[in-house]
């Protein structure tokens, strides 16, 4: 099974930007910098607010 993506939105600007549920490596925000998602293993942490899940195709 792959993976879905979600849609996150920035804390600290209005950035969103799409995340891998399993990121293998640690997401930064484009724009500010701020960690969106920390690796864990196996799904990632998602630090920043989901606003939607992109299911995989
Ligand atoms: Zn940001």
């Amino acid at each position: 099974m792959a993976g879905n993506f979600f849609r996150v939105a920035c804390g600290d600007c209005d950035n969103e930007q799409v995340v891998f549920e399993k990121a293998s490596t640690p997401v930064s925000c484009a724009v500010c910098g701020t960690t969106l998602a920390t690796p864990t293993g196996g799904e990632a942490e998602i630090e920043g607010e989901i606003v939607e899940t992109v299911e995989a195709r």
